[in-house]
């Protein structure tokens, strides 16, 4: 299949070279020719601009930093130049209003499209082991699922235009608050003289329990091998954390929806994000918990 793929940045790199080595031909662009560079090396095929990737192409995946990005490739390169029929994948994550107009917009001139974010981060995208939440008709995720699956572990229908992108929001939402009060609760524990690595061994196997402590402690030393391992480098960054639940309060306002953990977690990390100049993964809010 031949297969367009705008943004081969830190996660569209490894998920374009994923498609190009199950066999398709992959025509990649980005602005960066540096990412581009990459992506060749990688097996997919060099296009001069995103116009050129996308004309003959039978789908287009974009993989870009915000809803603005889409939108913009998609006016400027996609809709002129695209095929009747052609299947647009969007695996950004962006605000929910932009993926429903996005592909309300693809709809009205003859494409099928999806919002088909994902969860897991760069080694899941190099490993090909990334879940998909696609929004979109029952034709669209038939024809996107096989695709997808080739570059993650699982492809997961949510519902209509946009439910993709809203399952993203709510799940990191969930994640960001749970991240947090597993923080504060390491905190406590071990300013109350318990053992971390003890309390994580009662905490993992009784109802305090969640995937925030079990597989991501963010005390190193504690648990599974995590990024606090690592000094906190790699893993999913805190500004990507901010950018996830700052896109989960707009859509709670949009249907007004009381949020007040996730507005909190929101709170906290922008406060976070602003102090720590080294980037570092969103386990790292536990140094602010400590003092
Ligand atoms: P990134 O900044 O590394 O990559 C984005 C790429 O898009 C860059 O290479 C940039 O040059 C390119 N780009 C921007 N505008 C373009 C345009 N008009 N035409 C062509 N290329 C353009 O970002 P990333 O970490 O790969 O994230 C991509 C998306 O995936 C984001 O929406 C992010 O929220 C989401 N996401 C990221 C992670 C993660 O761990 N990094 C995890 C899950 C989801």
């Amino acid at each position: 299949m031949r297969i367009a793929f705008i943004g081969l940045g830190n996660m569209g790199g490894g998920m374009a070279a994923n498609l190009a080595n199950a066999g398709h031909e992959v025509r990649a662009f980005d602005l960066s020719e540096e990412a581009l560079a990459r992506a060749v090396e990688a097996g997919c095929t060099r296009a001069a601009s995103a116009a050129e990737a996308v004309t003959g192409a039978e789908a287009v995946v974009t993989m870009l930093p915000a809803g603005k990005h889409v939108a913009g490739v998609y006016e400027g390169d996609v809709y002129p130049n695209a095929g009747p029929g052609t299947l647009l994948l969007d695996c950004s994550t962006i605000d929910v209003a932009t993926a429903r107009s996005n592909i309300e917009a693809a709809t009205a001139k003859g494409l099928v499209a999806v919002d088909a974010p994902v969860s897991g981060g760069i080694a899941a995208a190099n490993a090909g082991t990334l879940t998909f939440m696609v929004g979109g008709t029952e034709e669209g995720f038939a024809r996107a699922e096989p695709i997808l699956a080739k570059m993650g572990k699982a492809v997961i229908h949510a519902g209509d235009a946009g439910a993709g992108q809203a399952a993203k929001i709510c799940n990191n939402m969930l994640l960001g608050a749970s991240m947090i009060a597993t923080c504060e609760t390491l905190a406590l524990a071990q300013k109350l003289g318990l053992n971390p690595q003890k309390f994580f061994d009662i905490a993992s196997v009784s109802s305090g329990q969640c995937w925030s402590l079990t597989s991501y402690a963010p005390l190193p030393g504690v648990g599974p091998t995590t990024p606090a391992d690592n000094d906190y480098k790699g893993g999913f960054a805190a500004a990507l954390m901010l950018k996830d639940l700052r896109l989960a309060m707009e859509a709670a306002a949009s249907v007004d929806a009381d949020v007040p953990m996730g507005s909190r977690a929101r709170d906290l990390y922008e406060a976070f994000v602003e102090s720590d100049k080294e980037g570092r993964d969103f386990s790292a809010i536990i140094k602010t918990l400590q003092g």
